[in-house]
């Protein structure tokens, strides 16, 4: 049974003793104790589970935490209380920003301090990813605004170096600039290029290079075709790269894929089939994506990272 009934830290703390081993509801919002479950209700998982879509059908967002009794304290209850209420501040603000247009995404940055609940890295992050999923030509009339704040130096302004990378590289890609961009990322992390390149978020962009230049190509196609293990992240980002490049990718890369990326989850295979088809059929059966530019929708809400189902992420579809 749910109660609607909201206890005081005090009489929380008092059931979570009385109980030993518990399972304790919270709503997610305040952080406040909806209901303490002994830990024989706890044990059972289908228990577990109803009880916590009841008790969210009653108090919407509900969070569950199993504890000892004997050594929870009022100190850790009003540590849920105090993350609770930092995180549903954050989610207020995301929300508010996944609704902004591009220029008020920029506004952000530029004026934005990411004081608490947010923070100086999450949250510019958060805020360039979603200012570069608009297409470069409504990025265009805000490149200088950008470029002001990726040089932006001084301690209470700047951007923190792995967030000032993210920025650095969009406005390389958005320039169409390799070069470049190989040149942000040997600043920021040395010897990138002189072994396999790994990085997921570095492959993307070498992707949405578009590149016709066979330095990028060839970089895309050692990744995904290394005949090591390796950690799947790369060598996927590598294959939807190969993706966006499309035909000029050739048949070394289609060769590659089909060598190294085997059957598995039935999006990582409609991914693999997408790709090759992007590589093998003439360019001239595929357009842009009507859904997005860049792999993701543009004005997606906060929580939604996923690519874009139209084309699953390599901006092409036909
Ligand atoms: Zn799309």
């Amino acid at each position: 049974m749910i109660s609607v009934v909201i206890m005081t830290l005090e009489e929380a703390l008092q059931r979570i003793h009385e109980a030993g081993r518990c399972f304790v509801i919270f709503d997610a919002d305040t952080g406040e104790v909806l209901e303490v479950q002994e830990s024989d209700a706890a044990d059972a998982p289908d228990a577990l589970l109803g009880t916590m879509g009841a008790a969210s059908k009653v108090h919407g967002s509900v969070k569950g935490r199993f504890f000892d009794g004997a050594e929870v304290t009022l100190e850790t209850l009003e540590h849920e209380v105090e993350e609770s209420r930092c995180a549903a501040g954050r989610v207020a603000v995301f929300s508010r920003w996944s609704v902004l247009p591009p220029g008020e995404l920029v506004r952000v940055l530029e004026t934005d301090d990411f004081a608490p609940p947010m923070d100086t890295f999450h949250g510019p992050r958060h805020v360039i990813e979603r200012i570069f999923d608009y297409s470069p030509d409504i990025l265009l009339p805000f490149v200088r605004r950008l470029e002001r704040i990726a040089q932006r130096t001084s301690v209470e302004q700047g951007l923190e170096a792995p967030v000032r990378l993210v920025l650095e590289s969009k406005l390389a890609v958005l320039a169409g600039d390799f070069a470049r961009l190989k040149t942000v990322w040997e600043r920021h992390h040395p010897g990138t290029f002189s072994s396999l390149v790994w990085h997921p978020e570095l492959l993307e962009c070498i992707g949405d290079l578009r590149p016709r230049d066979p330095e990028p190509i060839e970089i895309l196609i050692q990744t995904v075709s290394y005949p090591k293990p390796m950690m799947f992240g790369p060598r996927c980002e590598a294959l939807r790269s190969l993706g966006k490049v499309g035909g000029p990718a050739g048949p070394r890369a289609a060769r590659g894929i089909r060598d190294m990326i085997y059957d598995s989850t039935p999006s990582i295979m409609d991914l693999r089939e997408c790709v090759l088809a992007r590589i093998e059929t003439p360019e001239s059966e595929w357009e842009g994506c009507p859904r997005c530019y860049w792999g993701r929708v543009p004005g997606r809400p906060w929580q939604d990272d996923d690519y874009c189902a139209a084309c699953l992420g390599l901006g092409f579809v036909r």
